[in-house]
């Protein structure tokens, strides 16, 4: 059994008050059989640690321990402002800030090394997903990172986030999902396979109200990361409800 996590990025966005609302919200209801994870931006990780409610993680890490690297943030200081999460490799991070496999494979052992929880982020582009490339490249992102690391398997969560789906409102079919799903969940399998049948895999792209919970039921998807419906606190509300 892999217990449902739910997780919110709010990218750049968000805010002191709407930190305040969904922190409400959320301490109404029961989560026992679901994580619940809010990564807003470093500056609120201290107030939202403050309120208790859910799981805390930062949106980015430095691959550095500490030193002369201004405007970073290492593993310990997020840790310090109350982070016990970070993602890893999200396709923003990818394209608009150059980060290659390299730098994620060496952020992801930052971030492990120091007992914080990478959220690893892959997926293809629309290009590659017409070409039929989708497998090869999740395949390529995986073994970046876990090749050389099996072990890290079962010290991650992993998200699905295909970046035609990002934004767009246009999230992939449950089909198309769950197929990438499983195709991640092989791959890892070749490098641990009690790693991978255990290992959290979310899925990442115009999660909504609406088709959240359609997707949330499907065989190797675990929940969902969540952007642009995470910034409405009753949406995210209900896309939580859906994975209970
Ligand atoms: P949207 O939910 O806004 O498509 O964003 C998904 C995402 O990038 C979460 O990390």
């Amino acid at each position: 059994h892999r217990k449902p996590l739910v997780a919110a990025n709010w990218k750049m966005n968000g805010s002191q008050a709407l930190l305040a609302e969904i922190t409400a919200l959320l301490a109404s209801t029961n989560w026992s059989k679901i994580d619940v994870l809010l990564c807003p931006p470093a500056t609120l990780l201290p107030g939202l640690a403050a309120t208790g409610q859910c799981l805390i993680g930062a949106q980015n890490i430095s691959q550095f321990s500490s030193g002369a690297y201004t405007g970073e943030l290492s593993a310990s200081l997020l840790m310090e402002a109350g982070a016990q999460y970070v993602l890893i490799g999200h396709s923003e991070r990818r394209t608009l800030f150059g980060e290659s496999d390299e730098l994620l494979a060496a952020k992801m052992q930052a971030a492990i090394g120091h007992g914080l929880t990478p959220v690893f982020c892959i997926g293809e582009n629309l290009q590659q997903r017409q070409q039929e490339k989708t497998e090869q490249v999740l395949a390529k992102q995986l073994a970046a990172v876990y090749a050389a690391h099996p072990e890290f398997i079962a010290k991650s969560v992993i998200a699905y986030e295909p970046v035609w789906a990002i934004g767009t409102g246009e999230a992939a079919s449950p089909e198309q999902a769950q197929q990438a799903h499983a195709s991640i969940r092989q791959q890892l399998a070749t490098y641990d396979a009690k790693a991978a049948a255990a290992v959290r895999i979310l899925y990442g792209g115009s999660v909504n109200g609406k088709n959240a919970a359609e997707l949330f039921a499907q065989q190797d998807i675990d929940g969902g990361l969540v952007g642009g419906a995470s910034l409405n606190a009753e949406e995210f509300f209900q896309i939580c409800q859906s994975a209970k």
